[in-house]
């Protein structure tokens, strides 16, 4: 089986609210998402997608996204897109880095694989683990009132785990946000409290030694060594998001004792690949990981959920779904949805979606042999 064509959409996704975080210095209004369809000479095709949260989140950016595949996808026409470590192989020759463009790649060519083989992606994973795969919120940053109102709007819809963005140079602001959220948390629901970067070590100590939670802590601080000093001085357990940028960055947080968690997004990472391989390692040392990307429609996202369903239940905390925060839908009705905070995995091979063409509208680029 050959790869014998790559069409890439580009497609606005924009939030049905602003959303702020990080103290307020991050602002995305919509996201700009790259998709992209691997057809081969076997008449099987399988989607991908590489979605930036923004382009002030980490070091990628939708234009950027698509200037990486103008080198990517010529490199892997004519490769057999059911070797995914060839597949890799061949990206990390032709580009370094450009992860969010690899992952449309990769997370395609699983797509392939899993319709070549009639299988579910979940199964090619390593096969669908018990329990549930609880949905995450993802909670904007603003005053209490306005946080504890969000959280009471996504515990309508049936999420029980929270991410609250905070974040800021005011300590007394993060303590009151904190504080406030804890006192309106009902018993059984969780809250991760995602700093997004925005503090700096001496501000983490001081807000995590003063306020009420028990919970997570995420990416408190922006490099990992700022994150291995709070580490040090705070009691609440430490998940890392951003600073987690390759592999290597997973083996400086563990043996640097930096966290108790970790957030694996394919997106980030490089792929549905490399991050089944973050997964793996984060099971064998016993880390909790949110297995959700880090934005985009229902594709990323289904992607995501089949192997956050294939990670054991004690390790997996929960994923959130990017499509619920948009007013666009490529695959009304498809793909991973929540059901009463708890999301559902379609059991078509694959990645289990097939996006409408005319939501996508005209493609921007096509590479064929
Ligand atoms: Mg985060």
């Amino acid at each position: 089986m050959k790869i014998i064509r790559i069409t890439v959409w580009a497609l606005d996704l924009p939030f049905y609210e602003p959303y702020r975080l990080s103290g307020g210095r991050h602002l995305v209004e919509a996201l700009d998402s790259t998709i992209v369809r691997i057809e081969t000479d076997a008449g099987i095709h399988g989607w991908g997608e590489g979605c930036p949260w923004g382009h002030q989140y980490i070091p990628a950016s939708g234009p950027g996204l698509r200037a990486a595949l103008t080198m990517l996808a010529p490199a892997v026409l004519g490769m057999d897109p059911r070797s995914l470590d060839r597949i890799g192989e061949a990206m990390r020759e032709a580009l370094p880095g450009a992860h969010d463009a690899k992952s449309a790649i990769d997370m395609a060519c699983w797509d392939v694989l899993g319709r070549a083989t009639e299988l579910p992606l979940v199964t090619l994973l390593g096969g669908r683990m018990e329990g549930p795969v609880w949905i995450n919120s993802s909670i904007a940053t603003g005053a209490p009132d306005e946080m504890i109102e969000r959280i009471q709007r996504a515990r309508a819809n049936g999420y029980r785990v929270h991410s609250a963005k905070v974040g800021g140079t005011d300590p007394d602001a993060d303590i009151a946000r904190i504080d406030a959220i804890e006192a309106a948390r009902r018993p059984g629901e969780y809250v991760t409290y995602d700093v997004n970067r925005a503090w700096t070590p001496a501000l983490a100590v001081e807000v995590m030694n003063t306020c009420t939670a028990r919970g997570w802590f995420e990416q408190p601080c922006d490099t990992l060594e700022q994150c291995v000093h709070v580490r040090r001085l705070t009691r609440q357990p430490i998940m890392l998001d951003e600073a987690l940028l390759d592999f290597q960055i997973h083996l400086q947080a563990w043996s640097g004792q930096a966290c108790e968690g970790v957030k694996v997004k394919p997106n980030r990472l490089g792929g549905v690949s490399a991050a089944r391989q973050v997964r793996d390692f984060g099971v064998s040392v016993g880390w909790r990981m949110h297995v959700e990307d880090l934005g985009g429609t229902v594709i990323a996202d289904t992607a995501a959920v089949h192997l956050a369903a294939s990670t054991p239940a004690w390790n997996r905390l929960a994923t959130w779904l990017a499509t619920a925060h948009h007013s666009v839908d490529v695959a009304p009705g498809q793909g991973a949805r929540n059901v009463n905070g708890e999301i559902m995995l379609p059991d078509a091979p694959g990645i289990g979606v097939e996006p409408a063409l005319g939501v996508l509208g005209e493609p921007v680029a096509v590479y064929e042999v």
